[in-house]
Protein backbone atom coordinates (compact mmCIF):
# COMPACT_ATOMS: atom_id res chain seq x y z
CA UNK A 1 0.00 0.00 0.00
CA UNK A 2 1.08 3.52 -0.49
CA UNK A 3 0.65 5.75 2.47
CA UNK A 4 0.81 9.91 3.23
CA UNK A 5 1.17 10.04 6.89
CA UNK A 6 0.55 13.93 7.30
CA UNK A 7 1.73 15.04 11.35
CA UNK A 8 2.52 18.11 12.36
CA UNK A 9 5.05 16.46 14.41
CA UNK A 10 7.62 13.94 13.51
CA UNK A 11 10.60 12.65 15.51
CA UNK A 12 13.58 13.43 15.14
CA UNK A 13 12.96 16.43 12.59
CA UNK A 14 9.97 17.97 14.73
CA UNK A 15 8.85 17.10 17.84
CA UNK A 16 7.01 18.87 20.97
CA UNK A 17 5.44 15.69 22.39
CA UNK A 18 4.02 12.34 21.84
CA UNK A 19 2.60 13.13 18.21
CA UNK A 20 6.46 13.90 17.16
CA UNK A 21 7.45 10.37 18.45
CA UNK A 22 4.54 8.51 16.81
CA UNK A 23 5.11 11.30 13.47
CA UNK A 24 8.81 9.42 13.66
CA UNK A 25 8.42 5.71 14.28
CA UNK A 26 4.77 4.75 13.09
CA UNK A 27 5.74 4.84 9.75
CA UNK A 28 9.19 3.26 10.14
CA UNK A 29 7.13 0.50 11.44
CA UNK A 30 4.83 0.54 8.76
CA UNK A 31 7.63 0.80 6.28
CA UNK A 32 9.13 -2.27 8.05
CA UNK A 33 5.76 -4.66 7.04
CA UNK A 34 6.70 -3.33 3.46
CA UNK A 35 4.34 -0.98 2.76
CA UNK A 36 5.41 2.57 0.66
CA UNK A 37 4.81 4.95 3.70
CA UNK A 38 6.01 8.71 3.12
CA UNK A 39 5.63 11.58 5.54
CA UNK A 40 4.35 15.19 5.00
CA UNK A 41 5.39 17.99 7.30
CA UNK A 42 5.94 21.48 7.21
CA UNK A 43 9.21 22.67 6.89
CA UNK A 44 9.80 25.21 10.23
CA UNK A 45 12.48 26.52 11.39
CA UNK A 46 14.18 23.93 13.53
CA UNK A 47 14.24 21.47 10.14
CA UNK A 48 17.53 21.55 8.76
CA UNK A 49 18.13 18.51 7.01
CA UNK A 50 16.74 19.14 3.86
CA UNK A 51 18.07 16.74 1.13
CA UNK A 52 16.16 17.23 -2.18
CA UNK A 53 14.44 20.21 -3.86
CA UNK A 54 11.20 19.11 -6.27
CA UNK A 55 10.67 23.02 -6.75
CA UNK A 56 7.98 25.12 -6.72
CA UNK A 57 4.16 24.39 -6.42
CA UNK A 58 1.03 26.10 -5.98
CA UNK A 59 -1.06 25.40 -3.00
CA UNK A 60 -4.97 26.74 -3.40
CA UNK A 61 -6.24 28.29 -0.52
CA UNK A 62 -7.43 32.19 0.29
CA UNK A 63 -8.61 32.70 -3.12
CA UNK A 64 -6.10 31.53 -5.76
CA UNK A 65 -2.64 29.73 -5.87
CA UNK A 66 -0.19 30.51 -3.49
CA UNK A 67 3.73 29.56 -3.86
CA UNK A 68 5.33 26.95 -2.16
CA UNK A 69 7.96 25.43 -2.65
CA UNK A 70 8.59 21.20 -2.04
CA UNK A 71 11.53 19.64 -0.65
CA UNK A 72 12.86 15.99 1.16
CA UNK A 73 14.68 15.17 3.75
CA UNK A 74 13.89 11.42 5.34
CA UNK A 75 14.05 9.88 8.94
CA UNK A 76 15.44 6.63 9.02
CA UNK A 77 14.77 5.45 5.55
CA UNK A 78 11.22 6.72 5.58
CA UNK A 79 10.95 9.64 2.81
CA UNK A 80 9.69 13.13 4.22
CA UNK A 81 8.14 15.74 2.15
CA UNK A 82 8.48 19.00 3.72
CA UNK A 83 6.11 22.36 2.56
CA UNK A 84 8.32 24.95 2.60
CA UNK A 85 6.57 28.50 3.07
CA UNK A 86 8.90 30.46 4.94
CA UNK A 87 6.38 33.04 5.92
CA UNK A 88 4.02 30.45 7.51
CA UNK A 89 6.61 28.00 9.24
CA UNK A 90 10.41 29.25 9.06
CA UNK A 91 9.78 30.22 12.71
CA UNK A 92 11.10 28.69 15.90
CA UNK A 93 7.89 26.77 17.14
CA UNK A 94 5.87 24.20 15.73
CA UNK A 95 2.82 25.68 17.03
CA UNK A 96 1.52 28.68 19.53
CA UNK A 97 1.34 31.55 16.71
CA UNK A 98 -1.62 33.25 16.38
CA UNK A 99 -2.23 32.72 12.51
CA UNK A 100 -1.75 28.44 13.73
CA UNK A 101 -5.24 28.45 12.05
CA UNK A 102 -3.67 29.61 8.48
CA UNK A 103 -0.41 27.87 9.09
CA UNK A 104 -2.10 24.35 9.34
CA UNK A 105 -5.20 25.28 6.73
CA UNK A 106 -2.33 25.97 4.38
CA UNK A 107 -0.66 22.40 5.21
CA UNK A 108 -3.82 20.45 5.20
CA UNK A 109 -4.50 21.89 1.49
CA UNK A 110 -0.40 21.47 1.03
CA UNK A 111 -1.00 17.85 1.13
CA UNK A 112 -3.35 17.42 -1.32
CA UNK A 113 -1.55 19.87 -3.75
CA UNK A 114 1.65 18.88 -3.30
CA UNK A 115 0.65 14.81 -4.76
CA UNK A 116 1.44 15.95 -8.49
CA UNK A 117 4.53 17.76 -7.53
CA UNK A 118 5.60 15.03 -6.15
CA UNK A 119 4.34 12.41 -8.53
CA UNK A 120 3.28 10.15 -5.41
CA UNK A 121 -0.27 8.73 -5.62
CA UNK A 122 -1.28 7.24 -2.37
CA UNK A 123 -3.74 4.84 -1.70
CA UNK A 124 -4.20 6.34 1.88
CA UNK A 125 -3.87 9.79 3.58
CA UNK A 126 -3.27 9.47 6.88
CA UNK A 127 -4.54 12.63 9.14
CA UNK A 128 -2.70 13.05 12.49
CA UNK A 129 -4.60 15.26 14.90
CA UNK A 130 -6.58 18.59 14.15
CA UNK A 131 -3.52 19.79 12.42
CA UNK A 132 -3.95 18.12 9.25
CA UNK A 133 -7.50 16.81 10.27
CA UNK A 134 -9.03 19.41 7.01
CA UNK A 135 -7.64 17.42 4.29
CA UNK A 136 -10.45 14.67 4.39
CA UNK A 137 -12.30 17.50 3.94
CA UNK A 138 -10.75 18.98 0.72
CA UNK A 139 -10.59 15.80 -0.39
CA UNK A 140 -14.13 14.59 -0.35
CA UNK A 141 -15.36 18.53 -1.25
CA UNK A 142 -12.88 20.34 -3.64
CA UNK A 143 -11.36 17.37 -5.21
CA UNK A 144 -14.58 15.12 -5.57
CA UNK A 145 -14.20 15.89 -9.61
CA UNK A 146 -10.95 14.65 -10.17
CA UNK A 147 -10.55 10.79 -10.89
CA UNK A 148 -6.75 11.35 -9.49
CA UNK A 149 -8.17 12.03 -6.23
CA UNK A 150 -11.41 10.37 -6.07
CA UNK A 151 -9.64 6.55 -5.48
CA UNK A 152 -7.91 7.56 -2.29
CA UNK A 153 -9.01 6.81 1.27
CA UNK A 154 -8.34 8.76 4.13
CA UNK A 155 -8.05 7.94 7.87
CA UNK A 156 -7.78 10.42 10.74
CA UNK A 157 -5.80 9.71 13.79
CA UNK A 158 -7.11 11.44 17.16
CA UNK A 159 -4.29 12.18 19.45
CA UNK A 160 -5.38 14.35 21.72
CA UNK A 161 -9.23 15.35 21.59
CA UNK A 162 -8.65 17.94 23.83
CA UNK A 163 -6.77 20.46 20.74
CA UNK A 164 -9.47 20.94 18.31
CA UNK A 165 -8.69 23.28 16.41
CA UNK A 166 -11.14 26.12 16.73
CA UNK A 167 -11.06 29.42 14.61
CA UNK A 168 -13.66 31.96 13.72
CA UNK A 169 -15.99 31.46 10.18
CA UNK A 170 -13.29 34.54 8.58
CA UNK A 171 -11.01 31.19 8.47
CA UNK A 172 -13.31 28.94 6.79
CA UNK A 173 -14.17 31.36 3.72
CA UNK A 174 -10.48 31.25 3.51
CA UNK A 175 -10.25 28.01 3.24
CA UNK A 176 -12.10 27.81 0.14
CA UNK A 177 -14.38 24.78 1.40
CA UNK A 178 -17.71 25.33 -0.55
CA UNK A 179 -20.40 26.29 1.86
CA UNK A 180 -22.40 23.85 2.30
CA UNK A 181 -19.62 22.23 4.52
CA UNK A 182 -20.82 25.06 6.97
CA UNK A 183 -23.43 23.64 9.19
CA UNK A 184 -23.49 21.15 12.02
CA UNK A 185 -23.29 18.04 9.49
CA UNK A 186 -20.11 19.25 8.48
CA UNK A 187 -17.45 21.50 9.76
CA UNK A 188 -19.12 23.63 11.68
CA UNK A 189 -19.32 23.91 15.77
CA UNK A 190 -20.91 26.40 17.55
CA UNK A 191 -20.36 28.93 15.64
CA UNK A 192 -16.47 28.43 14.31
CA UNK A 193 -14.48 26.08 12.37
CA UNK A 194 -13.29 23.10 13.96
CA UNK A 195 -10.94 20.99 12.30
CA UNK A 196 -11.10 18.17 14.48
CA UNK A 197 -14.33 17.23 13.66
CA UNK A 198 -13.93 17.92 10.06
CA UNK A 199 -11.60 15.07 10.31
CA UNK A 200 -13.69 13.07 11.80
CA UNK A 201 -17.22 13.75 9.06
CA UNK A 202 -15.28 13.40 6.10
CA UNK A 203 -12.09 10.90 7.06
CA UNK A 204 -13.30 7.12 5.75
CA UNK A 205 -12.41 6.13 9.10
CA UNK A 206 -11.06 6.96 12.61
CA UNK A 207 -9.20 5.83 15.08
CA UNK A 208 -7.70 7.04 18.16
CA UNK A 209 -4.34 5.85 20.37
CA UNK A 210 -5.74 3.46 22.74
CA UNK A 211 -8.74 1.56 23.29
CA UNK A 212 -9.93 3.00 26.63
CA UNK A 213 -9.28 6.14 24.78
CA UNK A 214 -11.89 5.13 21.75
CA UNK A 215 -14.37 4.37 24.57
CA UNK A 216 -13.97 7.61 27.07
CA UNK A 217 -14.14 10.27 24.28
CA UNK A 218 -17.62 9.03 23.26
CA UNK A 219 -18.66 10.19 26.91
CA UNK A 220 -19.44 13.85 27.94
CA UNK A 221 -16.82 14.03 30.51
CA UNK A 222 -13.89 12.95 27.62
CA UNK A 223 -15.60 14.38 24.72
CA UNK A 224 -15.42 17.87 24.04
CA UNK A 225 -18.66 18.23 22.79
CA UNK A 226 -17.80 16.05 20.04
CA UNK A 227 -19.03 12.90 22.43
CA UNK A 228 -22.69 13.08 20.57
CA UNK A 229 -20.99 12.71 17.02
CA UNK A 230 -18.62 10.23 17.77
CA UNK A 231 -20.80 7.82 19.11
CA UNK A 232 -22.67 8.55 15.74
CA UNK A 233 -19.34 7.44 13.92
CA UNK A 234 -19.02 4.58 16.22
CA UNK A 235 -18.35 1.69 13.73
CA UNK A 236 -16.09 3.76 12.65
CA UNK A 237 -13.70 4.25 15.27
CA UNK A 238 -11.21 2.13 17.13
CA UNK A 239 -8.04 2.67 19.39
CA UNK A 240 -5.24 1.25 18.29
CA UNK A 241 -2.55 1.61 21.01
CA UNK A 242 0.52 3.39 20.02
CA UNK A 243 3.80 1.63 20.38
CA UNK A 244 7.45 3.34 21.22
CA UNK A 245 10.71 3.56 19.04
CA UNK A 246 12.80 0.08 20.28
CA UNK A 247 15.68 2.06 18.80
CA UNK A 248 15.52 4.89 20.23
CA UNK A 249 14.08 3.65 23.60
CA UNK A 250 16.96 1.07 24.30
CA UNK A 251 18.57 1.17 27.49
CA UNK A 252 20.61 -1.54 26.57
CA UNK A 253 21.78 0.93 23.34
CA UNK A 254 21.21 4.53 24.80
CA UNK A 255 23.99 6.46 24.24
CA UNK A 256 22.55 9.10 26.35
CA UNK A 257 22.98 7.28 29.69
CA UNK A 258 26.18 6.74 32.45
CA UNK A 259 25.57 3.05 32.49
CA UNK A 260 23.87 0.54 29.76
CA UNK A 261 21.48 -2.34 30.98
CA UNK A 262 19.22 -4.91 30.25
CA UNK A 263 16.79 -7.10 31.70
CA UNK A 264 19.34 -9.57 32.56
CA UNK A 265 21.84 -7.07 34.21
CA UNK A 266 18.88 -4.79 35.57
CA UNK A 267 21.02 -4.36 38.55
CA UNK A 268 23.84 -2.19 36.66
CA UNK A 269 20.46 0.36 36.66
CA UNK A 270 21.86 1.60 40.02
CA UNK A 271 24.82 3.47 38.34
CA UNK A 272 21.86 5.96 36.25
CA UNK A 273 20.32 6.66 39.67
CA UNK A 274 23.99 7.28 41.17
CA UNK A 275 24.56 9.51 37.95
CA UNK A 276 20.73 10.91 38.06
CA UNK A 277 20.81 12.19 41.81
CA UNK A 278 24.38 13.72 41.44
CA UNK A 279 23.58 15.84 38.23
CA UNK A 280 20.15 16.98 39.73
CA UNK A 281 22.32 17.80 43.07
CA UNK A 282 20.33 14.70 45.23
CA UNK A 283 21.65 13.20 48.12
CA UNK A 284 23.72 10.54 46.88
CA UNK A 285 21.62 7.67 48.78
CA UNK A 286 21.02 4.31 46.83
CA UNK A 287 18.18 3.30 49.17
CA UNK A 288 16.37 6.21 48.73
CA UNK A 289 13.13 6.03 46.19
CA UNK A 290 13.62 8.41 43.26
CA UNK A 291 10.85 9.42 41.65
CA UNK A 292 11.31 10.90 37.88
CA UNK A 293 8.69 12.39 35.64
CA UNK A 294 8.83 13.94 32.35
CA UNK A 295 6.14 15.50 30.72
CA UNK A 296 4.73 18.79 29.34
CA UNK A 297 3.48 20.96 32.33
CA UNK A 298 -0.19 21.07 32.04
CA UNK A 299 -3.00 20.54 33.58
CA UNK A 300 -3.63 17.14 31.48
CA UNK A 301 -0.74 15.89 33.14
CA UNK A 302 -2.27 15.95 36.57
CA UNK A 303 0.44 18.71 37.47
CA UNK A 304 -2.34 20.43 40.01
CA UNK A 305 -2.63 17.11 42.20
CA UNK A 306 0.86 16.54 41.98
CA UNK A 307 1.91 19.88 43.43
CA UNK A 308 -0.42 19.52 46.47
CA UNK A 309 0.88 15.85 46.69
CA UNK A 310 4.84 16.86 46.61
CA UNK A 311 5.24 18.25 50.23
CA UNK A 312 3.96 15.02 52.09
CA UNK A 313 5.13 13.05 48.99
CA UNK A 314 8.52 14.35 50.10
CA UNK A 315 8.40 14.58 53.68
CA UNK A 316 7.89 10.69 53.35
CA UNK A 317 11.34 10.08 51.86
CA UNK A 318 10.90 10.27 48.05
CA UNK A 319 13.25 11.83 46.18
CA UNK A 320 11.71 13.46 42.90
CA UNK A 321 13.10 14.51 39.75
CA UNK A 322 10.87 16.62 37.15
CA UNK A 323 11.51 17.49 33.50
CA UNK A 324 9.52 19.16 31.71
CA UNK A 325 7.85 22.74 30.32
CA UNK A 326 4.88 24.63 30.00
CA UNK A 327 2.05 26.42 31.57
CA UNK A 328 3.43 29.30 34.14
CA UNK A 329 1.21 28.22 37.13
CA UNK A 330 2.20 25.13 37.60
CA UNK A 331 6.14 26.03 36.88
CA UNK A 332 6.14 28.66 39.50
CA UNK A 333 5.71 26.11 42.58
CA UNK A 334 7.82 23.72 41.18
CA UNK A 335 10.53 26.12 40.88
CA UNK A 336 9.79 27.21 44.46
CA UNK A 337 10.20 23.91 45.77
CA UNK A 338 13.30 23.07 43.84
CA UNK A 339 15.09 26.33 45.96
CA UNK A 340 13.76 25.16 49.06
CA UNK A 341 13.50 21.26 49.24
CA UNK A 342 16.93 19.13 49.19
CA UNK A 343 15.25 16.35 47.91
CA UNK A 344 13.73 17.87 45.24
CA UNK A 345 14.54 18.98 41.52
CA UNK A 346 12.61 20.35 38.99
CA UNK A 347 14.01 21.17 35.52
CA UNK A 348 11.46 23.24 33.67
CA UNK A 349 12.92 23.04 29.69
CA UNK A 350 12.82 20.58 27.05
CA UNK A 351 15.94 18.70 26.84
CA UNK A 352 15.94 14.86 25.33
CA UNK A 353 18.83 13.36 26.53
CA UNK A 354 18.00 14.57 30.13
CA UNK A 355 15.18 12.82 29.38
CA UNK A 356 16.74 9.48 28.78
CA UNK A 357 18.80 9.53 31.83
CA UNK A 358 15.45 10.55 34.04
CA UNK A 359 13.78 7.40 32.57
CA UNK A 360 17.13 5.30 32.76
CA UNK A 361 17.77 6.67 36.34
CA UNK A 362 14.56 6.53 38.54
CA UNK A 363 13.09 3.68 40.82
CA UNK A 364 9.39 5.24 39.76
CA UNK A 365 8.19 6.87 36.73
CA UNK A 366 4.75 9.39 37.64
CA UNK A 367 2.16 9.83 35.16
CA UNK A 368 -0.98 11.59 37.90
CA UNK A 369 -2.28 12.53 33.99
CA UNK A 370 -6.10 13.76 34.32
CA UNK A 371 -7.05 12.03 30.93
CA UNK A 372 -4.15 10.96 28.85
CA UNK A 373 -4.81 9.32 25.26
CA UNK A 374 -2.26 6.67 25.31
CA UNK A 375 1.36 8.25 26.87
CA UNK A 376 4.45 7.39 25.92
CA UNK A 377 5.93 7.65 29.04
CA UNK A 378 4.87 4.92 31.31
CA UNK A 379 5.66 2.38 28.17
CA UNK A 380 9.40 4.28 27.97
CA UNK A 381 9.50 3.94 31.48
CA UNK A 382 8.50 0.55 31.17
CA UNK A 383 11.11 -0.49 28.65
CA UNK A 384 13.97 0.91 31.01
CA UNK A 385 12.61 -1.24 34.23
CA UNK A 386 11.41 1.96 35.72
CA UNK A 387 8.29 1.28 37.42
CA UNK A 388 4.90 3.59 36.47
CA UNK A 389 2.71 5.41 39.18
CA UNK A 390 -0.45 6.42 37.00
CA UNK A 391 -3.66 7.10 37.15
CA UNK A 392 -6.21 4.70 35.57
CA UNK A 393 -7.33 6.52 32.48
CA UNK A 394 -6.99 6.30 28.95
CA UNK A 395 -4.22 4.46 27.42
CA UNK A 396 -2.67 4.30 31.14
CA UNK A 397 -5.65 1.69 31.76
CA UNK A 398 -4.45 -0.27 28.86
CA UNK A 399 -0.65 -0.74 29.91
CA UNK A 400 -0.72 -0.59 33.28
CA UNK A 401 -1.49 -2.75 35.74
CA UNK A 402 -1.53 -2.49 39.37
CA UNK A 403 1.06 -4.86 41.20
CA UNK A 404 -1.15 -5.01 44.84
CA UNK A 405 -4.29 -6.04 43.03
CA UNK A 406 -2.80 -8.24 40.34
CA UNK A 407 0.60 -9.42 41.82
CA UNK A 408 1.12 -11.70 39.01
CA UNK A 409 0.77 -9.78 36.04
CA UNK A 410 0.88 -5.99 37.89
CA UNK A 411 3.72 -3.83 35.94
CA UNK A 412 3.09 -0.62 38.16
CA UNK A 413 1.21 1.24 40.86
CA UNK A 414 -2.21 2.45 39.80
CA UNK A 415 -4.28 4.54 41.45
CA UNK A 416 -8.64 5.83 39.67
CA UNK A 417 -9.84 9.16 41.74
CA UNK A 418 -8.03 11.75 40.60
CA UNK A 419 -7.19 13.49 43.76
CA UNK A 420 -3.62 14.31 45.76
CA UNK A 421 -4.37 11.69 48.40
CA UNK A 422 -5.30 8.81 46.17
CA UNK A 423 -1.58 9.57 44.42
CA UNK A 424 -0.14 9.67 47.66
CA UNK A 425 -1.73 6.02 48.49
CA UNK A 426 0.15 4.75 44.86
CA UNK A 427 3.49 6.95 45.92
CA UNK A 428 3.09 4.59 49.84
CA UNK A 429 2.66 1.31 48.40
CA UNK A 430 5.19 2.00 45.65
CA UNK A 431 7.98 3.06 47.86
CA UNK A 432 6.83 0.14 50.40
CA UNK A 433 6.98 -2.29 47.70
CA UNK A 434 10.62 -1.00 46.76
CA UNK A 435 11.50 -0.92 50.80
CA UNK A 436 9.85 -4.07 51.18
CA UNK A 437 12.80 -5.64 48.47
CA UNK A 438 10.75 -8.87 48.32
CA UNK A 439 10.05 -9.05 44.68
CA UNK A 440 11.74 -6.00 43.67
CA UNK A 441 14.23 -6.88 40.78
CA UNK A 442 11.38 -9.08 39.56
CA UNK A 443 8.53 -6.43 39.44
CA UNK A 444 11.72 -4.11 37.50
CA UNK A 445 12.01 -7.02 34.79
CA UNK A 446 8.62 -7.63 34.57
CA UNK A 447 8.45 -4.19 33.58
CA UNK A 448 11.34 -4.55 30.97
CA UNK A 449 9.67 -8.05 29.73
CA UNK A 450 6.34 -6.25 28.63
CA UNK A 451 6.57 -5.54 24.62
CA UNK A 452 5.51 -1.95 23.79
CA UNK A 453 7.52 -2.20 20.29
CA UNK A 454 5.33 -0.90 17.40
CA UNK A 455 5.09 -4.36 15.56
CA UNK A 456 1.96 -5.40 16.56
CA UNK A 457 0.11 -1.88 16.39
CA UNK A 458 1.51 -0.76 12.88
CA UNK A 459 -0.09 -4.08 11.58
CA UNK A 460 -3.74 -3.18 13.59
CA UNK A 461 -2.97 0.00 11.20
CA UNK A 462 -2.63 -1.49 7.85
CA UNK A 463 -5.75 -3.77 8.80
CA UNK A 464 -7.55 -0.49 9.47
CA UNK A 465 -5.98 1.06 5.90
CA UNK A 466 -7.61 -2.01 4.56
CA UNK A 467 -10.79 -1.57 5.79
CA UNK A 468 -10.64 2.03 4.30
CA UNK A 469 -9.50 0.97 1.18
CA UNK A 470 -12.19 -1.43 1.31
CA UNK A 471 -15.33 0.91 2.44
P1 LIG B 1 2.01 14.01 25.29
O1 LIG B 1 2.05 13.59 23.86
O2 LIG B 1 0.65 14.29 25.79
O3 LIG B 1 2.95 15.13 25.58
P2 LIG B 1 3.16 11.39 25.83
O4 LIG B 1 3.44 10.66 27.09
O5 LIG B 1 2.34 10.68 24.81
O6 LIG B 1 2.53 12.79 26.19
O7 LIG B 1 4.54 11.75 25.12
C1 LIG B 1 5.44 12.64 25.68
C2 LIG B 1 6.76 12.52 24.95
O8 LIG B 1 7.46 13.76 25.04
C3 LIG B 1 7.69 11.48 25.59
O9 LIG B 1 8.58 11.01 24.60
C4 LIG B 1 8.45 12.33 26.62
O10 LIG B 1 9.67 11.74 26.97
C5 LIG B 1 8.63 13.62 25.83
N1 LIG B 1 8.79 14.83 26.64
C6 LIG B 1 7.81 15.54 27.27
N2 LIG B 1 8.33 16.62 27.89
C7 LIG B 1 9.65 16.60 27.65
C8 LIG B 1 10.75 17.46 28.03
N3 LIG B 1 10.55 18.55 28.79
N4 LIG B 1 11.99 17.13 27.60
C9 LIG B 1 12.19 16.02 26.84
N5 LIG B 1 11.21 15.19 26.46
C10 LIG B 1 9.95 15.47 26.85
Amino acid sequence: MKILFASAEAYPLAKVGGLGDVGGSLPKALRALGHDVRIVLPKYGMVRDVKEDLGPFDVTIGGGPQPAALRTSSIDGVPVYLIDKPDLYDRPKVYEYEDDGERFGFFCKAILDLLPAAGFWPDVIHSNDWHSALAPAFLKTLYAGDPRYRRIKTVLTIHNLQHQGLFGPGLFDWTGLPSDAWSPEGVEFYGQLNFMKAGIVYADLVSTVSPTYAREIQTEEYGGKLDGLLRSRATKLSGILNGIDYDVWNPGKDKYIAQKYTKTTVERKAKNKAALQAEAGLPRDSKAPLLGMVSRITEQKGLDILISALPKMLERGAHVVVLGAGEAKYEAPLAELTKRGKNFMAYLKYDEALAHRIYAGSDFFLMPSRFEPCGLGQMISLRYGTVPIVRATGGLSDTVLDVNEDPKRGNGFVFRDYSPESLLDATRRAMEFLRGKRGWKGLQQKAMAADYSWRASAEQYVRWYKRALNS
